[in-house]
């Protein structure tokens, strides 16, 4: 192809977002397929200009491949909606129960902002009867001649108080998959990293678990007044060192482990320091998110001083912590592609699970009756 063709064949993808690191790069995040792509000024005008023969051939292949550049005619809405019906049709013809377990309300940790609040006084634990009950009601999934996946988050309070059903659950699945009931199954834990112990270690390296979130608020002195133990003692150095212990220990290649930042106003300036931290402590390699605090209590951005971030906040504050976590090489941990997968609010055989088996449509509403939608009485 000579360069007339190249540049008369291509055109930048429409879903380019270009956030600047500087004068000279760039970030290139294209929404349709999450590609990151690091970019310096020149390939930007060449970008912006359409200029593709300029490239090198094995960039534009690249740039081609991560959806960058597109041919000049595709219709991106349109493949869009090929891509969403292809979704839908698998959901619905082999379908994957998503069950987030609250494994209990309560938890060795507490803090301020709980997300929790007064649910954690609820107490119960999910018992290996009430797992029964939720995994008879998964097999229900199953039609004949197709496949049928469970994927189980543990969730809580502290998932890991209740190790006991933890590994119950782990054990049904793992039998439940031996006896061709399920095709497979995928565990994950979200923890606030307090309570690995060699027992979870050995579940991680035998079972199918493939995930776990752990938390950290901040550098030492910030994370120590806000992820505080029961009687006040700080968890910074407890979880650095399970951090540790997880990256030494833990041979399952499925595995991966995610740090959850906790950021708001009043820490997010201090974000930078902890990624400096965690990679002299050998942790650079490790995937983070952030996760937004909005606390559980309520307020008015227009009335009140928030340390929350709300509404535009968001874009400004993350803007700078994403461009933090990129100069150190941190991956990070972005959405889905919101344009043809959902959250499991939206999914069909999606349901959070809580102690008294009661099921919600999406974790962030368990425990709230009025969210509720089936209950076992
Ligand atoms: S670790 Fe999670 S559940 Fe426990 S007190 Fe903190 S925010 Fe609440």
């Amino acid at each position: 192809m000579n360069k007339i063709e190249i540049k008369q064949q291509y055109k930048q993808s429409f879903y380019n977002l270009l956030l600047s690191l500087n004068e000279n790069e760039f970030i290139l995040f294209n929404t349709l397929s999450n590609a990151v792509v690091r970019i310096d000024k020149e390939i930007k005008e060449i970008l912006e200009k359409g200029d593709f023969d300029k490239l090198n051939s094995a960039l534009l292949e690249q740039m081609k491949k991560v959806h960058v550049i597109v041919n000049k005619e595709l219709n991106e809405v349109n493949l869009i909606r090929t891509w969403r019906k292809t979704h839908l049709k698998n959901m619905y013809l082999n379908p994957r129960v998503g069950l987030t377990l609250v494994m209990t309300y309560s938890c060795n940790l507490a803090c301020p902002y709980c997300y929790e609040g007064d649910k954690k006084a609820k107490g119960g634990l999910l018992t290996p009867e009430k797992i029964d009950t939720i995994l008879a009601f998964a097999k229900k999934h199953k039609v004949s001649g197709r496949d049928l996946k469970i994927s189980v988050t543990f969730y809580g309070g502290e998932p890991l108080l209740n190790w006991k059903g933890c590994k119950y659950t782990l054990k049904e699945l793992e039998k439940m998959k031996e006896d061709n009931v399920i095709t497979d199954y995928f565990a994950g834990f979200i923890t606030n990293g307090t309570l690995i112990t060699e027992k979870v270690i050995d579940a991680i390296n035998n079972y199918n678990i493939s995930s776990m979130q752990i938390t950290l608020d901040g550098p030492k002195d910030i994370h120590d007044k806000r992820r505080i133990k029961i009687n006040g003692e700080g968890t910074f150095e407890e979880i650095i060192e399970n951090i540790k212990l997880l990256k030494r220990e833990v041979t399952n290649e499925k595995f991966h482990l995610g740090l959850r930042i906790n950021v708001d106003k009043t820490n997010y300036k201090r974000i930078p320091e902890l990624l400096d931290f965690l990679k002299k402590e050998g942790l650079g390699n490790i995937g983070i998110s952030y996760g937004i605090v909005r606390g559980n209590i309520p307020y008015c951005s227009t009335c009140m001083d928030t340390p929350f971030f709300v509404g535009q906040d968001l874009s400004k504050y993350l803007t700078f912590l994403w461009k933090e976590a990129y100069k150190r090489g941190f991956q990070i941990a972005t959405r889905h592609n919101l344009k043809v997968s959902y959250c499991m609010y939206d999914r069909p055989f999606s349901y959070a699970i809580d102690p008294n088996l009661k099921v919600y449509p999406c974790w962030e509403m368990v425990g709230e009756d009025k969210y509720c939608i089936w209950k076992d009485y």
